[in-house]
């Protein structure tokens, strides 16, 4: 993250707005993984699961997918399922509108079938592709997004591979490394993200990881993160897994982004995993990247968190008099201490 991304997502919150919103743009996936939090009993906290909401296809979805994106006014929109390629019309009309919003877009996708090529060379787009582990194991746990369908559906388009690490991935010595050398000698891998299996509270399953193999794989990613330049993983990212956020309550990105599931109005809380995830072993890669951002100190002494939970407690304010006031409350502008971050160099990471 940048300082003009925190500075706009900054305001963004203080208007009482999450700057990010996640879309379950479908109820449907042609997949069944093992530990999918998607299709969980409490993933929408009631008696209702994903499949049994009603969602929206064609013009209908087009429409009513860019009417919530126009009201929510988000920085950065990830579109997640089920599998948004189930409504690929749709995205392949949905995606360009929205970017010429000025939004960041991050697709979530198994790669069952293939995505228009122009999408490659859109800026604000990532396609985010889930392979979890070599074709061992991913081509049991992710029929039918294969091996060789996902590498047939990717030809010559750009994609950011995403992995959710699991325990049975830890079984054998060298596995992230022979993981890291495959997909980094494609030439369609633009970088590479790693998550760890992330639980409900109270379950184990055998996807989960214990302390030990956690510390295993942070302390084998930073060895590899030098090996292979395209794993985008910085070292105040990776710390961050070894000390996930305590609560909801306390993790930026549950805090500044909206889930919305495919009924487009039912939220998903206290995050995108729903029901009751368990903080303790979160292995979130964008929880992770926020906290890291949370971590940064202004001027060497004032954590960004502590600002972030202050103007959030503003933004909820201001949110709250919005909705019993007319005209328009006016939002405060960000304090001069920050706009000085702009001046010499807005494009500077954070986290690197
Ligand atoms: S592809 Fe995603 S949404 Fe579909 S079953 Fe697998 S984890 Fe769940
Ligand atoms: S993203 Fe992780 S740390 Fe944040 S609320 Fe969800 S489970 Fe907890």
């Amino acid at each position: 993250m940048r300082y003009g991304d925190v500075l706009r997502a900054w305001r963004s919150i203080l208007s009482g707005r999450a700057p990010s919103l996640s879309i379950e743009i479908t109820r449907e996936c042609p997949l069944r993984c093992p530990g999918c939090y998607a299709y969980e009993t409490n993933h929408l906290g009631g008696s209702e699961t994903l499949r049994d909401l009603s969602d929206f296809r064609g013009d209908d979805l087009v429409a009513r997918t860019l009417e919530l994106v126009d009201r929510l006014r988000p920085l950065h929109l990830s579109i997640v399922g089920g599998d948004p390629l189930v409504r690929y019309r749709e995205m392949e009309r949905l995606i360009p509108q929205i970017i010429d919003r000025g939004i960041h877009v991050q697709l979530v996708t198994s790669a069952f079938r293939s995505f228009p090529q122009e999408w490659s060379s859109m800026r604000l787009l990532t396609v985010a592709v889930s392979i979890d582990g070599l074709p061992a194991e991913h081509d049991i746990r992710r029929r039918p997004a294969t091996y060789e369908r996902i590498l047939k559906n990717i030809a010559q388009r750009r994609i950011t591979v995403h992995c959710t690490v699991t325990a049975q991935m830890l079984n054998r010595p060298g596995y992230l490394d022979e993981f890291l050398a495959f997909w980094s000698a494609r030439d369609e891998v633009e970088r590479i993200w790693f998550s760890l299996f992330t639980p409900q509270r109270g379950v184990d399953l055998p996807e989960c990881l214990t302390p030990s193999q956690r510390e295993q794989v942070i302390s084998e990613l930073f060895g590899l993160r030098v090996k292979y330049p395209k794993a985008d993983l910085p070292p105040k990212v990776l710390q961050q897994f070894l000390r996930p956020p305590s609560s909801p309550a306390e993790c930026i990105f549950a805090q500044t982004t909206e889930i919305i599931s495919a009924d487009l109005r039912t939220r998903v809380t206290p995050c995108q995993f729903g029901g009751d995830p368990d903080c303790s072993q979160c292995g979130c890669y964008a929880s992770m990247g926020l906290a890291a951002v949370g971590d940064y100190r202004l001027g060497g002494l004032i954590p960004l968190a502590s600002i972030f939970h202050a103007s959030a407690a503003i933004g909820r304010t201001v949110a709250a008099v919005k909705r019993h006031s007319s005209p328009p409350l006016e939002v405060p502008e960000p304090p001069p201490v920050l706009i000085t971050l702009k001046a010499p160099s807005e494009d500077r990471d954070l986290v690197s």
